[in-house]
């Protein structure tokens, strides 16, 4: 796994633009997108284009992985044209009308029976876990449930359809935009159950490794994190302190995968590292000699659900384009509101509230601790986290007040989601190519719609160690530096680490700037006065 890509699979295509050539190389495993913002590069034109390409002959070339090489001889003619709101004449758009009059009826019924079927599963979910039933009621039970689970896919499954609909409806160039492009009913159901997300027997060695912060993240399956997830609730102790059915806990884990988007950064993996690293610094710090299980069950479940549902742009693109996510939390931490909203709809679900055997006060905890968690994840708040960490080091830090705790459990989930840099360099540095290509992503989409850009993620001015120097020397040294003040163990393992990642990437940064002209000629005078 990870990120090699070999040579073997490239594939090189030459293209024409308005009498121009150009190469493009890409390699067989990225996606057909990939390629058409590829072409729509090479022909300096936005991604939103309508692109064709042709070949001498005039056949229409269709452009994915497969689509044939060429030689510069007979390149590809790449036509553009602007994309254009309107879908046709009023005779398609009647048509469509009617069609999603039609899908909108059938919602509302799927959703009806959705209700129906879910209240029935939950109920003889019950009966089968706590009345120890004959094995004849059981296989029974076992059956009606595997039948009612195809009914609710069936169901998701036309749902799905019907919000594919809708950037049809409001114009494709406002997908996006219209941002829970799928209903909140598929936060809640899930597309697959337990029996497609085998068992993994952990060996002893991967069980002891996933302790450490050296863990490799990406040598796993996401099937496979799913297991060190649930081995990791079970070995803290949070099965049996929340009570937590086993098969619930699986679902909820497939649930929360599900809800996580295949951005290049902000997907299912980085939730799994984010997670690992809380699960390691729990160990290293032996955190439940300091608070209850329950904390220590917040602080796992708050890391796995930080990002749920992340749209791959941030808080200042969504304020700036005034997305619907924006306006919903009138411009505060919105998609901090969002990951803790989306977690809570899971959670609020019987068939997968891991904390649905919490009595009401309980929960409530639980609750309030896991969102002042995600919400603490916002990085505009990171100085007033910090310097209220700061001053309550000032005095003895005092673990028996709440307020104290708080803040203590709202600095570790901050260290774990940006801990990248604190894991070996081979399973660091990928991740840095994954946040810039996401930041790139975003500044090109503004640059576009005449957005203000961040410097720091525009692809004219930044670079992998310009992107990292400043975050590591001013963000985490002192974060991970001010904690080490509470827990001295963490200077070796999590420390020095960064300490080594700030010098290799002021190496680089060495090796890949231009030499400063003023200095070669400073250096030229020293050496003609010599
Ligand atoms: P998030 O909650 O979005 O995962 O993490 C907070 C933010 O910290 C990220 O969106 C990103 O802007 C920043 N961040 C996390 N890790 C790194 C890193 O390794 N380098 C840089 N430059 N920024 C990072
Ligand atoms: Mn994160």
């Amino acid at each position: 796994m990870g990120n090699a890509s070999s040579i073997d699979s490239s594939v090189v295509v030459y293209l024409e633009v308005s009498g121009k050539q150009e190469k493009i190389v890409f390699s067989k495993h990225c996606s057909s997108r990939d390629i058409h913002d590829l072409v729509a590069q090479a022909a300096g034109c936005s991604k939103y284009c309508i692109l064709t390409l042709k070949d001498p002959n005039g056949a229409h070339i269709s452009m994915s992985p497969t689509m044939p090489s060429n030689t510069p001889s007979a390149p590809y003619k790449v036509q553009v044209s602007q994309p254009t709101s309107n879908q046709g004449d009023s005779e398609v758009l009647t048509q469509l009308m009617t069609h999603v009059a039609d899908q909108f009826n059938k919602a509302f019924k799927v959703e009806e029976m959705r209700s129906e079927i879910s209240t029935r599963l939950t109920a003889l979910e019950r009966k089968l876990e706590m009345e120890g039933l004959k094995a004849v009621e059981i296989e029974k039970c076992k059956k009606d449930i595997s039948e009612i689970k195809d009914q609710i896919w069936t169901a998701q499954k036309k749902f799905v359809d019907f919000n594919r609909m809708r950037p049809l409806l409001y114009g494709s160039n406002t997908h996006d935009h219209f941002y829970s492009s799928l209903s909140d009913e598929r936060k809640i159901c899930l597309k697959r159950d337990i029996p497609s997300y085998p068992k993994y027997t952990l060996s002893q060695e991967t069980i002891d490794y996933l302790k450490q912060p050296t863990f490799d993240i990406w040598h796993w399956e996401p099937n496979e994190m799913l297991s060190l997830l649930e081995h990791m609730y079970h070995e803290l102790g949070l099965v049996k302190e929340f009570s937590i059915n086993p098969i619930t806990l699986k679902r909820w884990l497939l649930c929360v995968q599900e809800n996580y988007r295949n951005n290049p950064f902000h997907n299912f993996r980085h939730c799994f590292c984010v997670t690992q690293m809380m699960y390691g610094m729990i160990h290293l710090c032996k955190l439940w000699d300091y608070m209850t299980r329950e904390e220590i069950g917040i602080l796992l479940t708050a890391s796995v659900c930080h990002d749920l549902d992340h749209p791959g742009y941030n808080n200042t693109y969504q304020i700036n384009a005034r997305t619907e996510l924006a306006i919903r939390y009138n411009d505060i931490s919105p998609l901090e509101n969002h990951h803790c909203a989306v977690s809570f709809q899971i959670l609020c679900n019987p068939e997968t509230n891991i904390f649905a055997n919490l009595d009401k006060d309980g929960f409530k905890r639980v609750r309030a601790g896991i969102t002042q968690l995600i919400l603490a994840t916002d990085m505009a708040r990171h100085s007033e986290i910090i310097e209220s960490f700061k001053s309550k080091l000032e005095g003895k830090f005092d673990f028996k007040s709440k307020e104290q705790l708080d803040t203590l459990k709202m600095v570790l989930i901050k260290c774990c989601d940006i801990s990248n840099e604190v894991r070996p360099m081979e399973v660091s540095e990928p991740w840095v190519d994954c946040l810039l290509e996401e930041y790139f992503n975003q500044s090109d989409r503004e640059k576009m719609e005449g957005l203000p850009v961040a410097p720091f993620m525009d692809r004219d001015k930044v670079t992998k160690p310009t992107a990292q120097i400043g975050f590591i020397k001013f963000v985490l040294i002192p974060m991970f530096e001010t904690v080490s003040k509470l827990f001295p163990q963490i200077d070796e393992t999590m420390v020095q680490p960064l300490r080594l990642a700030r010098d290799r990437y002021e190496g680089m940064k060495e090796q890949t700037t231009p030499p400063n002209p003023k200095s070669q000629k400073d250096q030229a005078a020293k050496k003609d006065g010599e």
